[in-house]
């Protein structure tokens, strides 16, 4: 019987629920995810090992969630910019997401420019539904408008939030992938070291407790990692790029970078399967997003790179 498998990514401008999607995809959390743009800052690959079902092939789709598409301002900004290139060079399909109750703006535009100029298939998802309530007529003239605008393979209206619609997306993928091999083995649903997915994890709750700029100007490099028999030793520095932003991080009396911490060490123990315990520092670095050499450091994919190139020498 034949497998199926293929590189597909996924992207869209900020906010429409990639993220979501790859998660609710994969069936475990391999990104994180938040109401605040630009959450996502690497290119995050989830496996998803889909089996033979009903005469259907089994086989295996390769997804990447990406940054989304913006008009970069910063370092940071122009090395995600990067990684969503990265991920759609190389890749079969494309899955093109939007929210549903969003206009069509310029940064749809320019996600499906990206993907007509690397001439990749592409399936177009109308996100979000489970907002259209009682209006879900409204989606057919949605439908009609977006057909105007390219040949999309597919249109496919689901709810990444609410899992709706995730069935036929999934058949659609397997049966559009042409033959090939198993990429990642069986139990394998992501590339990304435990040490970057415990970074995200803890950025992760500063999205959620900070605001304005302060999830911006954050980023969170692990510096210590020892795996005991019963309890693992972790180390974080949360870089801020101002004293300012450096005192609501830590809040009066350390409060909230004690709530910071309580919740990212939950969801790492979560994680690990282990006790953790867990300790931050708030660092400040001046400028750091426009810091070319620094932004470049906190790519996991490179430091890999790096140790590897290590030890050849
Ligand atoms: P990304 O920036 O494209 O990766 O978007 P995220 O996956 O981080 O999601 C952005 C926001 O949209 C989060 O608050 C999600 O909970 C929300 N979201 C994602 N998918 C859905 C959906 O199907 N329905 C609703 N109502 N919200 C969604
Ligand atoms: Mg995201």
């Amino acid at each position: 019987m034949a497998f199926h498998s293929g590189f597909v990514c996924i992207l869209g401008r900020p906010n429409a629920g990639k993220s979501t999607l790859l998660n609710a995809l994969v069936g475990e959390k391999v990104a994180i995810i938040s109401p605040k743009p630009q959450t996502t800052r690497n290119r995050i690959l989830g496996v998803i090992h889909v089996p033979r079902h009903k005469g259907r092939p089994g086989g295996q789709v390769v997804l990447l969630d990406t940054p989304g598409v913006h008009r970069p301002d910063t370092s940071l900004g122009r090395k995600m910019m990067a990684e969503v290139r990265e991920a759609l060079h190389g890749c079969e399909l494309v899955l093109l997401i939007v929210d549903v109750t969003r206009k069509f703006a310029q940064a749809d535009q320019l996600v499906l420019e990206m993907a007509r100029k690397a001439g990749t298939p592409v399936f177009l998802l109308l996100n979000k539904i489970d907002l259209l309530r009682g209006a879900k007529q409204k989606l057919l003239p949605i439908i009609d408008d977006y057909r105007k605008l390219h040949d999309f393979r597919e249109v496919i209206p689901l709810s990444a939030r609410r899992k709706e619609g995730l069935d036929v997306l999934l058949e659609k993928m397997i049966r559009f992938l042409p033959e090939g091999p198993r990429y990642f083995p069986e139990d394998q649903i992501t590339d990304q070291p435990v040490r970057f997915m415990v970074a995200e994890i803890i950025r992760e709750q500063v999205l959620v407790e900070t605001s304005e700029e302060v999830p911006y100007a954050t980023t969170v490099v692990i510096e210590q990692f020892e795996e005991g028999a019963k309890l693992t030793r972790i180390a974080a520095a949360i870089f801020c790029e101002r004293e300012g932003q450096k005192g609501i991080l830590v809040g009066k009396g350390g409060q909230m970078l004690k709530k910071i911490g309580t919740a990212a060490r939950l969801d790492i123990e979560k994680m690990l399967g282990k006790r953790v315990f867990l300790e931050l520092f708030v660092k400040v670095r001046g400028n750091w997003r426009e810091s070319h050499e620094f932004v470049e450091e906190l790519d996991w994919r490179r430091q890999v790179e790096r140790l590897a190139s290590n030890r050849e020498v």
